[in-house]
């Protein structure tokens, strides 16, 4: 046995509970932070175990998010929560504001098992500026390949499952392909589905190919569907939904209106909404109201304040992690989830918190 606990190893104790690997491992609870990469993604959860998963890197070095470069808050944020190793990293899509640091965050930050869609699939813009084209999925995506080697790597599909500690994934939707099977608890006809028309824009093929996953923690249910657009949306949850209510949404493609729909906020009519917009990226006015009327929405949380979208459509200064581009704080959202669904989250800037209890039971 490693371990006896007696008289003598009160030190010893005493500085295990000091640790921040060990606080956590102390805890029942999921950790969720969305790091702050002004108007990217990058979201890192962590277990009860200890068990990590980062979703998405935020930009390249210099782009987007800069002093510090999204690879540095991104690994200031897992050495504030303890960790020295990031256990899964999954790559929703290869848009440069998700796959942006993944070779430098690859190169300078131990990391575990590597998972995406498979194959970058959205062709260069014809006539595209170089500085355009660089960062384009199909220059990225080659780098990234050449950066996982050395790593496990596994190309999701819809309907796959993995287990992260206690955290429960199910990718809903990967390359495009929506989950074969409705979840347990979905199936409900979405009214929002009849007068739910196409939409031709998407913002680039890799959008739509991203991949969206439910995690089950206990008997909390939080989606993550990375900038996932309105066509999969459809296909996702009409005439029948297949995924069911969640507690915790995500915001799909940084609050984008060509993402959001109605339909897919009745679906899963979250009780807390957190978009990882930008001041000048996401955010904007449709999506907000899409997600603002869902019928369950107790509380909208937003990285920062959507300039474009007036103050109408953004959420209210408390709730705003960056309530101001002119002074930028960098702060992150921090939600804290219990198994039996309760939510709590935490302004990065202010300290202020908010619990939602969980909801009740079906
Ligand atoms: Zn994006």
């Amino acid at each position: 046995m490693m371990f006896q606990f007696r008289a003598g190893w009160g030190a010893c104790l005493a500085a295990l509970c000091l640790s921040p690997m060990a606080a956590r491992a102390a805890t029942d609870t999921l950790l969720i932070d969305s790091i702050d990469v002004e108007g990217g993604a990058a979201t890192l959860y962590i277990t009860p175990e200890g068990q990590s998963l980062l979703i998405d890197t935020g930009w390249p070095a210099n782009v987007g998010a800069k002093d510090p470069d999204s690879v540095q808050r991104i690994i200031a944020a897992a050495r504030k929560h303890g960790l020295s190793k990031l256990d899964y990293l999954l790559i929703t899509h290869y848009h440069v504001d998700h796959i942006g640091s993944a070779v430098e965050l690859l190169g300078q930050f131990p990391v575990g098992t590597v998972l995406d869609h498979g194959p970058n699939r959205e062709m260069p813009a014809p006539n595209a500026p170089p500085g355009f084209a660089a960062f384009q999925p199909a220059n990225l995506y080659p780098k990234y390949l050449e950066a996982l080697r050395g790593h496990a790597h596994r190309e999701l599909k819809a309907g796959d499952t993995l287990d992260i500690g206690s955290l429960h994934l199910t990718v809903v939707t990967s390359d495009g392909a929506t989950i074969p099977k409705p979840m347990s608890g979905a199936g409900s006809a979405i009214a929002e589905c009849g007068s739910m028309k196409p939409m031709a824009e998407d913002g680039g093929e890799e959008n739509s190919r991203s991949v969206g996953v439910v995690m089950t923690f206990g008997r909390a249910r939080v989606a993550a569907l990375g900038d996932l657009t309105w066509n999969i949306e459809k296909a996702l949850v009409c005439p029948r939904d297949k995924v069911g209510p969640v507690d915790l949404l995500m915001v799909s493609h940084h609050g984008a209106h060509f993402s959001n729909s109605p339909a897919l906020l009745h679906a899963l009519s979250p009780r807390v909404a957190i978009v990882n917009n930008g001041a000048k990226k996401g955010g904007e006015a449709p999506s907000y109201d899409a997600v603002a009327h869902s019928p369950r929405v107790a509380r909208v949380w937003q990285l920062h304040f959507a300039e474009a979208a007036g103050a109408e459509h953004n959420t209210t200064e408390t709730y705003i992690a960056n309530p101001t581009a002119a002074d930028d704080k960098q702060a992150s959202l921090e939600a804290i989830v219990t198994k039996e669904g309760a939510i709590t989250v935490t302004n990065g800037r202010t300290g202020f918190k908010e619990s939602y209890p969980p909801a009740p039971r079906r």
